[in-house]
């Protein structure tokens, strides 16, 4: 190895685990369904970003298999050389069905379709107003595009309009774009869609929401666009295809000329091999049970009503999540992980996430409850939380 990469490789890890910073992985030794095995250890799992259950339902099992003895187990080639498969064009056209818009282009995951799609229309000529907890891949997405980035105070509509002003009136730009979560995952709260929408017309502004927490747990299941009304009032909708519909991959759903442009100029969809048939064929079923029954949806929300009263009842602070996403806030950075670590040794699987992925003295434990927990799991959950929560002084 280079001296210069060893030492630097060894003073940042160094550097991190003083700080207790340094993030320790655990691999499962099971699916990632309700209940998990770590280390040997059953636990129920308030970890996971499997809103419905569907990474484990065996409607979506049956489709892959059929899928991989079909079409085998690769695309083969990028999209436009020839690894776009029937499979793919029928999975887009139900997204697109799904979001109530014109069409839909596929990419490879979430993160990479924020690096596919800002790029493809902004430049170092535009500018893009963000919201200050934007999630890391939209950051990075921004970044690429090489455009003006004007950081919004989080949700904060009048910073957005004056910001949205003074970027229309200084002439600087050609074009401006709006750019914000549906639904921010450490807190649980929705966008004000209605207030940037009408802010956004007012100023011609380009409109992107990334729905990664909201697709499969809002408006019915389609997501937070649609939960409030505005599904043609969005230019890009992005979806993750591994968190609420259980496999892999992302997605923008649009106008028709937006998705054609996406699918002659972004990058990672000229360049980097397509999404496998058993993972296309499987969100093409999760999609399709998600628009037959809200029954999925419904028990999600039920669980995560559920979890939150029992929490809240005990005494815990669980902030104002208006998702199922229950944050538990402890404080302390070293509480916080030795919380976390006392429901681990208990029987819950709960990350603690810290500064600086949040700010510092808002220490939480993050639930994720799930519709495939049954009522027993979180009961099981809660009591364990009242038993930590009173021998760490936290209620
Ligand atoms: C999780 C997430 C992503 C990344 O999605 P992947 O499909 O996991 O790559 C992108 N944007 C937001 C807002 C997310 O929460």
């Amino acid at each position: 190895m280079a001296k210069v990469l060893d030492s630097f490789l060894k003073e940042n890890l160094d550097d991190l685990k003083s700080k207790g910073l340094f993030n320790v992985i655990d691999p499962l030794q099971s699916a990632n369904g309700p209940m998990i095995k770590v280390s040997g250890k059953q636990l129920i799992n308030l970890s996971s970003n499997n809103y419905l259950g569907l990474a484990t339902d065996n409607r979506l099992k049956e489709v892959a298999l059929k899928a991989i003895e079909e079409f085998g187990v690769g695309a083969g080639a990028v999209r436009t050389i020839n690894g776009t498969l029937e499979l793919h064009t029928a999975l887009e056209d139900k997204i697109a069905e799904f979001k109530h818009t014109e069409a839909a282009i596929a990419y490879q995951s979430g993160f990479n379709c924020n690096m596919a799609a800002i790029s493809a229309v902004m430049d170092k000529n535009d500018a893009i107003l963000s919201d200050e907890l934007n999630h890391a891949s939209i950051i990075d997405g921004c970044r690429l595009s090489k455009a003006k980035i004007i950081r919004v105070k989080h949700s904060d509509m009048d910073d957005l309009r004056a910001k949205a002003k003074e970027a229309v009136e200084c002439g600087l730009y050609n074009k401006i774009m709006v750019i914000t979560d549906g639904v921010f995952s450490m807190d649980g709260d929705i966008a004000k869609l209605p207030e940037i929408v009408q802010i956004a017309e007012e100023f011609d502004l380009i409109t992107y929401v990334d729905d990664a927490h909201g697709s499969g747990v809002l408006g019915k299941g389609a997501g937070t666009v649609k939960h409030f009304g505005l599904s043609d009032k969005v230019d890009f909708q992005i979806g993750t295809l591994s968190k609420a519909i259980g496999v892999v991959g992302g997605y923008v759903a649009g106008k028709k000329e937006l998705i054609e442009w996406l699918k002659v100029r972004s990058r990672p969809f000229l360049f980097s091999t397509a999404l496998p048939p058993a993972d296309i064929a499987a969100c093409k079923k999760a999609i399709e049970i998600l628009m037959e029954s809200t029954e999925l949806h419904d028990r999600l929300w039920e669980n995560g009503d559920y979890l939150k009263k029992g929490l809240k009842e005990l005494g815990f602070n669980i902030g104002d999540s208006e998702t199922p996403i229950t944050p538990c806030i402890i404080g302390e950075e070293k509480l916080t992980q030795q919380f976390s670590r006392r429901l681990f040794e208990e029987g819950v699987y709960a990350k603690s996430i810290v500064f600086p992925t949040v700010p510092q003295g808002t220490g939480r434990v993050r639930n994720m409850p799930t519709a495939a927990h049954t009522k027993e799991m979180l009961d099981q959950a809660i009591a364990i939380y009242e038993r930590v929560g009173k021998e760490l002084g936290v209620i």
